[in-house]
């Protein structure tokens, strides 16, 4: 197991941030961690790091405890702090080889940062100042800063925010590329982020993990998975006949003639809904399944 937190609670004063919080990550995921704002990500990410202590639970990194070795942890852990603080300052080349000097990097630091310059997609830029390079580039020194001594794990804290769509896109196809050869946490607020380049998502609320699981299963393995149906007909169906049939658990109606009803999941209700229209006599002139989001149930999860 790559990452391993096992009943992890961390106390502000009196405020608990996180309560309890347990999971691993397998070598080579790449897990979307998402959640409201205060939810607790950053905290949780902070801990696995090791740059801040637990109040309660336990950390392991590769079967190490990161309490109890935090310079080897280190060097297995690449991380992108949320806001992305950089040395504005100094040049990228200047920040990458200041940055590297404080790791054991294999080979030569100069072709090793000259590598992660070309993975980054910084060539162009390299030979400015931080402060001269625009959201998109800063976050592509920030990711080569995580990558400098090619750390098998990265924690990349809301890498995307703040960014402009093209920008968003590149820099998740940048993690995509990362990710093939790495075990990967993210947080993030865009959900078409989790779905486009994560294995697994893991949703927080208040300091408590409250979903676990592949982007497409999150709802029913937090129990909330509802089927729903859009179903049109060539006239206006009876809804109230609609309702009273066993397994249909909510109906709405999008105009006259259009529906969408809510399901049960364990029952396929397609072959029903269309015997119940032969024998009202109407035509049904589409039905389409259509599965719950991972923003409604995120929304569902977390309001
Ligand atoms: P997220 O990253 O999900 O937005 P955080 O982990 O930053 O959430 O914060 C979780 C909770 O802990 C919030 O209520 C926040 O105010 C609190 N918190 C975070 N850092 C500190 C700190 N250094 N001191 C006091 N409270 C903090
Ligand atoms: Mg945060």
């Amino acid at each position: 197991m790559s990452i391993k937190l096992s009943n992890v609670s961390k106390y502000y004063g009196s405020q608990a941030a996180l309560k309890s919080v347990s999971f691993e990550v397998e070598r080579g995921q790449i897990v979307g961690f998402i959640g409201p704002n205060g939810a607790g990500k950053s905290t949780t990410m902070k801990i696995i790091t090791g740059i801040i202590p637990v109040s309660e639970g336990e950390v392991w990194i590769n079967g190490i405890k990161v309490e109890e070795d935090s310079l080897q942890i280190r060097r297995l852990m690449g991380y992108l702090p949320e806001n992305n603080p950089l040395y504005t300052d100094m040049y990228v080349r200047e920040y990458l080889l200041y940055v590297a000097g404080h790791y054991p990097v294999k080979g030569n630091k100069i072709e090793r940062i000259e590598q992660i310059i070309q993975e980054t997609g910084l060539g162009l830029e390299s030979h400015k100042k931080i402060s001269a390079l625009s959201k998109g580039f800063r976050q592509r020194v920030g990711l080569a800063q995580a990558l400098v001594h090619d750390p098998e794990i990265l924690i990349l804290d809301e890498p995307t925010s703040g960014l402009d769509p093209n920008q968003i896109i590149e820099i998740r196809g940048l993690i995509s590329k990362i990710g093939k050869e790495k075990t990967v946490i993210l947080s993030t607020h865009i959900m078409q982020e989790v779905e486009a380049i994560c294995d697994r998502v893991i949703i927080i609320r208040k300091g408590v993990i409250v979903a676990d699981g592949k982007p497409g299963e999150i709802a029913m393995n937090a129990g909330i998975d509802k089927e729903t149906l859009l179903l049109e007909f060539d006239r206006k169906p009876d809804s109230s006949k609609i309702q009273e049939i066993h397994g249909i658990l909510k109906l709405k109606h999008l105009s006259d003639t259009q529906i969408l009803v809510e399901t049960d999941p364990a029952k396929d209700m397609r072959p029903i809904l269309f015997n119940f229209a032969v024998s009202e006599g109407l035509t049904v002139l589409s039905m389409q399944k259509r599965e719950m989001s991972l923003e409604e149930v995120f929304q569902e999860l977390t309001k």
